[in-house]
């Protein structure tokens, strides 16, 4: 399929574009609310089913706008539930989204923001590509759209319920995206997903966190990995540019009324950064009052450089965290078999082939 390069996405619009933007064409702005209505609570995305929409709107946006969605070209399902997708957009690049269930039906979309990523972590296989381009805001919305309307055509309907910004991609590179998607998640007139339910993960880029003012207030979680500068560098290339007392500098000034925590997430390395002076260093770096770290023991894909530590090194770091005051979570690794868990996702076609067949 080809990009169409002159219409805009339907889905790029967040409800009050959408309403300037019949006015300015001539039509009624109060059509903007019934096509949020069908496109995002009852997703209904073939324009011939809106049954309360007249003729002049159809062909309106039929003829000026884009409605087609990203397509899911692959999907498998992990033993725990999870279940990943290759989702192509209009110019067939292809980007992973993966569903995770949880307690008390809460299903979370792990989506991504760009194809590929120019962060260039040494620890993560999606580092290892590059970045092709960033996804526009439709094309993040188009992910979870697209998995939605699976889930309901050939799953049992089960709703997506919350968002993590974990995909591949480096979020706060493609902030003006990411943040037109994250108004059109949030809005009451279409998705209503709270902004406590979608959570926002960043490899520590100073600028754009300084903007964050800018952005609704989601949860924020920074990928930390090392309390160390030495160590950080090794493993994340950007704390050359932003080291972690800039980095730290930067946290500070996000608002803190909404962001009452931040996590820190810390990729666990066997003897690498699992050590009783890395438990010491994140009590000097960390205030126990306003940061949960979220350990995520490392994991392992095809010729990785690191190893996950042993259980029980995990526990004893954990311990040592809590002892020290902090709220210390591990998290469990979901859909390895798949390599739909963290930092395992990379969409070449060859990968899936490889690994399923
Ligand atoms: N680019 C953003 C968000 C996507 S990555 C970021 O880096 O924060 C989501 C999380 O998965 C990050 O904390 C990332 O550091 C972590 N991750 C990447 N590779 C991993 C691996 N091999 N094992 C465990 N976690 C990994
Ligand atoms: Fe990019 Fe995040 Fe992977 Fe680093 S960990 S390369 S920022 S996706």
């Amino acid at each position: 399929m080809k990009p169409n390069l002159e219409k805009r996405s339907l889905y790029s619009f967040t409800i009050n574009d959408l309403r300037d933007h019949f006015q300015e064409n001539g039509l009624s702005k109060f059509v903007a609310n019934q096509i949020y209505d069908w496109i995002y609570k009852k997703h209904v995305h073939n324009l011939d089913e809106w049954t309360n929409v007249s003729k002049k709107v159809k062909s309106y946006i039929s003829e000026n706008l884009d409605t087609r969605l990203p397509r899911i070209v692959w999907n498998g399902l992990s033993v725990d539930g999870t279940r990943k997708f290759l989702v192509a957009m209009t110019d067939d690049k292809t980007v992973e989204a993966v569903a995770i269930p949880a307690k008390n039906n809460r299903l979370t979309l792990c989506l991504s923001s760009q194809v590929g990523c120019a962060i260039g972590c040494t620890f993560c296989h999606t580092g290892t590509m590059g970045l092709t381009r960033h996804l526009d805001s439709s094309e993040i919305v188009g992910q979870f759209l697209a998995v939605q309307n699976f889930l309901n055509t050939e799953s049992k309907g089960e709703k997506l319920t919350n968002i993590v910004y974990m995909g591949q991609g480096e979020p706060l590179h493609n902030f003006e995206n990411v943040k037109v998607a994250t108004q059109i998640f949030t809005d009451d007139h279409g998705l209503m997903l709270g902004q406590r339910k979608i959570t926002l993960s960043t490899s520590g880029l100073v600028p754009q966190i300084e903007k964050l003012h800018e952005f609704p207030p989601v949860n924020i979680a920074i990928s930390l990995h090392a309390a160390h500068n030495n160590i950080r560098s090794e493993l994340m290339p950007i704390n050359k540019a932003y080291d972690l007392d800039r980095l730290l500098e930067a946290i500070k000034k996000i608002p803190l009324k909404a962001h009452r925590w931040i996590t820190y997430e810390y990729l666990l390395i066997s003897e690498y950064n699992d050590r009783k002076e890395d438990v010491d260093a994140l009590e000097k770096l960390l205030d126990a009052k306003v940061s949960k770290i979220n350990l995520i023991p490392f994991n392992e894909y095809p010729d990785s450089d690191f190893k996950r530590p042993s259980e029980n090194r995990i526990k004893w770091f954990q311990n040592e965290l809590m002892k020290k005051g902090y709220i210390t979570t591990v998290r469990t690794t979901k859909g390895s078999d798949i390599l739909a868990a963290c930092g395992q996702l990379k969409s070449e076609m060859e990968d899936k082939i490889n690994l399923w067949d």
